[in-house]
């Protein structure tokens, strides 16, 4: 286990000061949930979310004043982040108990103790405290024993159903850790999906759980997870394929290179292989622009890639990149081998400017001196004419031009 004096410095100084701030305000504040989970496993870059049975806001108040932060309040939620230069996010909330009225709707919470506060969570891994006053541990679902065994395990029976983003959650974290889903929970999960559990969830907080998938650094396995267990069916049929496996992983290798591609984009692209249509979007928040990326690539990526492998000169398939978005472009690079330089020299080319304007050309206005200056563009770009040549050529271009219009 990592201790907390291991930790990198932010991390570190913002536990400190808590440690400072509670003892002068008389809380008792508990790291929760996840970075003790993380500690156990000596992983170090830790969040900071703490509970306290009492007094979450004094010690949230007391803490951004110290440090000159900002504190933001979240009510329905009992908790407060607090903000501020150099420190990490801190999330400090009040021990809290829930309660399922309806099966995957939000819970009612009320202010509770610290072992409701653990045994309301999803896995017994993720339901341990650490007191922060002596480091002493309270497990009641005794999840470091699961940590040992690595192991993810719900607290009862009915977890899945009371909230079957859980399932999500599952396997996001199990490829994340290397976890295995222990057997019993296993069997609740796929009972949970095959008794379409999903139904009662609104459909944006699927999306929002699917592209936390996407963001995990193992996106592809754990997409590939969701869809063979039918975790995806609710959002948009089934659609596992033999390989889908294969172009997800290719896809996430070329955004580890390409990480300013949009990745939800491109992965929903790839689940949604074959007939995509808006309805397949509903509660993805994509605005219209992106929606159109993903049905592009979703359906006419066998198209282009045929064409492409039929294109023989740069001008050819210029015109066939220049007819598609920017995600088709980092699909077709992770798909065709070799076809990543190309498209590489093709952005170049978008990019590349002559320092030539209109007026430069000294022929009257019109359209053809845009198109001089265009062709005149591709020519140094392709090395038929030099640089300092470009305005010469540009300027002949462009008298030939009009008088051909004549
Ligand atoms: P990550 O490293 O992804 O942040 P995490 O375990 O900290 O993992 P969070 O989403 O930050 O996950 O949630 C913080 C804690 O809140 C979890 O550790 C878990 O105890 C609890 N939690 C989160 N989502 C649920 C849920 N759907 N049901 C029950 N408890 C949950
Ligand atoms: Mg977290």
């Amino acid at each position: 286990m990592k201790r907390l004096l291991d930790l990198p410095t932010p991390q570190r100084r913002a536990i400190d000061l808590v440690k400072e701030v509670a003892a002068e305000k008389d809380c008792h504040p508990y790291l929760v949930g996840g970075p003790v989970r993380d500690l156990l496993l000596g992983r170090s870059a830790i969040d900071v979310d703490l509970t306290l049975e009492d007094g979450s806001s004094t010690l949230a108040r007391a803490l951004a004043k110290r440090v000159e932060g900002r504190v933001r309040s979240f009510p329905q939620f009992l908790t407060y982040k607090v903000t501020a230069e150099g420190l990490p996010e801190i999330d400090i909330a009040t021990a809290r108990k829930e309660r399922y009225r309806r099966p995957g709707a939000l819970p009612a919470v009320t202010a509770g103790r610290l072992k409701d506060d653990l045994l309301r969570r999803d896995f017994s891994i993720n339901a341990i405290a650490m007191d922060l006053d002596n480091g002493a541990l309270h497990d009641p679902a005794d999840g470091e024993a699961d940590i040992e065994r690595r192991v993810i395990r719900v607290l009862h029976d009915r977890s899945f159903l009371d909230d079957p983003t859980r399932i999500f959650r599952a396997i996001r974290l199990a490829t994340r850790l290397g976890f295995t889903i222990e057997p019993h929970t296993a069997s609740l999960m796929r009972e949970a999906i095959e008794g379409s559990a999903f139904d009662t969830v609104a459909k944006e907080r699927l999306w929002r759980e699917l592209f936390l998938a996407m963001d995990e650094p193992d996106a592809p396995a754990v997409l590939a997870t969701l869809v063979a267990q039918g975790a995806l069916a609710p959002l948009f049929g089934n659609r596992e394929h033999e390989e889908l496996r294969a172009r997800l992983e290719r896809v996430g290798a070329q955004l580890a290179q390409q990480p300013e591609a949009d990745r939800y984009v491109l992965y929903t692209g790839v689940l949604l292989r074959g007939d995509a249509s808006p309805v397949d979007f509903e509660g993805s928040g994509f605005s219209q622009k992106r929606a159109r990326a993903v049905v592009e690539i979703a359906n006419e990526f066998p198209r282009v890639i045929e064409s492409v492998g039929a294109a023989e000169t740069d001008a050819e398939r210029f015109r066939i990149y220049r007819g598609v978005t920017a995600e088709m472009l980092t699909l077709l690079a992770a798909e065709r081998a070799g076809e990543g330089v190309h498209i590489e020299r093709f952005r170049e080319f978008e990019k590349f400017k002559l320092p030539l304007r209109g007026n430069d050309l000294e022929v009257p206005g019109g359209p053809h001196v845009a198109q001089a200056i265009e062709r005149t563009r591709v020519a140094v770009w392709n090395g038929e004419i030099p640089p300092e040549e470009a305005r010469s050529y540009a300027r002949k271009v462009a008298k030939r031009l009009l008088e051909d219009a004549r």
